[in-house]
């Protein structure tokens, strides 16, 4: 299954907690500033998603789209 995932940059608080939960090691935390003054979640290897969802399972803020092809 391919998945995808769209990560709002300014709703996200840097927590890290999809970064720990993606299995495939997909999300690293950026080294730019959001507007919050927070270094956001970013996806740094889209190709490797299966859209498996547990990142946003994860996110306090509600900030992970998921997306899935079977
Ligand atoms: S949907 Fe699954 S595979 Fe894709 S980034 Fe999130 S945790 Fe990783
Ligand atoms: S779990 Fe949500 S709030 Fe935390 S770093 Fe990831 S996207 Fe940002």
């Amino acid at each position: 299954m391919k998945g995808m995932i769209v990560i709002d940059k300014e709703l996200c608080k840097g927590c890290a907690y999809c970064v720990d939960a993606c299995p495939f090691g997909i999300i690293v935390i950026e080294e730019r500033f959001n507007k919050k003054g927070v270094f956001p979640a970013s996806d740094e290897h889209p190709d490797r998603c299966t859209g498996c969802a547990m990142c946003a399972h994860m996110c306090p803020e509600i900030a992970i789209e998921v997306f899935r092809e079977e």
